[in-house]
């Protein structure tokens, strides 16, 4: 009872502490800007708005099925077509309409203070795949790309994850040594040719992914064909189990 009483004065401190920082600092929506209610959120007009992934998903892929989970693992055509060379994958979000908007602010508009909220929401769309020391990895961007964006956008959505989860994170386990042109409207086969030998472990970090579970994060998943490679890498490289998550997944008739 003593304990109760005492974190109960303790969270009327802080709940007026954060009331007071509310009224100087008022949260602003991610999307729209407007005062909403919560911190680093939506409010409800964008919550509606921004399509979210929830119900039965493909296990290999994470893109959206139709029907209810049954507890059994279920993949969609093309992944039961060409197996992926990872365990599991999942996407917060569906690539399109404020999704899509909100990413591209993270990725070119340098809007770095999404990261925050988009881990979480990673976080929880990837609750499933999280395990006990599991490396977390981002897709790597050339160092051109980076001088141009200033940040990886996957490394900061990947170090929120980590503080999000509690789990390790290396930023720079995975380097990507040749500039890769654009993949868009390249079939599977070029878009692997051209990814081939681009991707490469960073020969100091070998040590860091042996025998361990990795949790491969990218902002934005297409074909997979980027994270295709990564995952052959850390296989390679004598990684345990891989896994991919998202922040958003296109969606195949888009
Ligand atoms: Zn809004
Ligand atoms: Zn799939």
């Amino acid at each position: 009872m003593e304990s109760g009483s005492f974190i109960g004065r303790n969270y009327r401190i802080l709940q007026r502490i954060q009331t007071a920082v509310q009224l100087i600092y008022p949260a602003r929506c991610l999307g729209c800007g407007d005062l909403t209610e919560t911190d680093f959120g939506l409010c409800g007009s964008c919550w509606r708005d921004t399509p979210f992934i929830g119900g039965l998903v493909c296990e290999s892929c994470g893109v959206p099925l139709p029907g209810a989970p049954d507890g059994h693992r279920i993949e969609c055509d093309d992944c039961m077509k060409t197996p992926r060379p990872w365990s599991a994958a999942r996407a917060a979000l569906l690539y399109e309409g404020k999704a899509r908007s909100l990413i591209l602010a993270l990725k070119h508009g340098d809007r770095p203070e999404l990261a925050r909220p988009a881990a979480r929401w990673m976080a929880q769309a990837g609750r499933d795949l999280i395990r006990d020391d599991m490396l977390i990895a981002p897709v790597p961007l050339h160092w051109s790309r980076l001088v141009k964006r200033r940040y990886n956008q996957s490394a900061l959505l990947a170090q929120h994850l980590a503080r999000e989860t509690g789990l390790d994170v290396c930023p720079d386990l995975l380097k990507r040594r040749v500039r890769t042109p654009v993949l868009d409207g390249k079939t599977a086969a070029e878009r692997a040719d051209t990814l081939s030998g681009a991707i490469s472990p960073h020969p100091g970090r070998l040590h860091r992914m042996h025998g361990r579970d990795v949790l491969l994060v990218d902002d934005v998943m297409t074909s997979g064909a980027t994270l295709t490679a990564c995952a052959r890498v850390c296989r390679e490289a004598g990684a345990n189990h891989i896994f991919v998550l998202a922040l958003a997944r296109v969606a195949k008739d888009a």
